[in-house]
């Protein structure tokens, strides 16, 4: 069974208590989101491969680390758009993927609408996705990522709720999940509670 963290660090509260605030508006969401991404995106790369590298200070030969394997950043859209520059951030290097998913009407499944992912072998893909509420979509963008190469995954979100980790962890249990909270439960629309409401809407001011 993969791990699944919960970020316990005094920041990650403040900022976390910010955006459940009904309160605050678009502009301070995207920053408040951005800001709480770097945290995430730094815990879910904690066990990053690293090689040594030698470098010169001005004082003496020094045999430090540098990273071994890159990134790729897969943002499921559109909510999972607000935690990219997190990853381009900390690792310019990144590479990134795009992964539109939809519920089909009438299945009720989620499915994909649109996709565009670089080559992802050697890399570590960090499929982020604010909200695992159901998990269905999160699992759909995770098998959807296999399917294209990937073999080293970490979902990241902001908020998970014990019915969406179930089905990840149960879909794919390789996957470790980095949430900044595990909420008590969904309620009858899905809507994970006590939640920050819908991230999407939040985000881009489409209330
Ligand atoms: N998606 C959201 O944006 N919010 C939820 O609470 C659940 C899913």
């Amino acid at each position: 069974m993969a791990s699944f963290t919960a970020l316990d660090h005094p920041l990650a509260g403040d900022l976390l208590t910010r955006l459940r605030d009904r309160d605050t508006g678009p502009a301070a969401y995207r920053e408040l989101t951005r800001r709480l991404g770097l945290l995430l995106v730094a815990e879910a790369t904690r066990d990053l491969a690293t090689e040594p590298a030698k470098v010169d200070t001005p004082l003496e030969p020094f045999e430090g680390t540098r990273i071994a394997k890159g990134l790729v950043a897969i943002p499921v859209l559109r909510a999972g758009l607000g935690l990219l520059e997190a990853v381009t951030d900390l690792y310019p290097d990144a590479v990134v993927g795009y992964l539109g998913m939809e519920r089909d009407e009438e299945t009720h499944e989620p499915r994909d609408y649109y996709a565009k992912l670089p080559p992802m072998a050697g890399r570590r893909a960090l499929v982020v996705d604010p909200m695992l509420a159901t998990g269905g979509s999160g699992s759909a963008a995770v098998g959807y990522v296999k399917d294209a190469g990937a073999d080293d995954i970490t979902f990241v979100c902001v908020v998970a709720a014990p019915e969406g980790l179930a089905r990840l962890r149960d879909d794919h249990p390789d996957v470790p999940v980095v949430a900044a909270a595990l909420d008590r439960e969904l309620n009858a629309n899905a809507y994970i509670v006590p939640g920050l409401g819908d991230f999407g809407d939040r985000l881009y001011g489409t209330l």
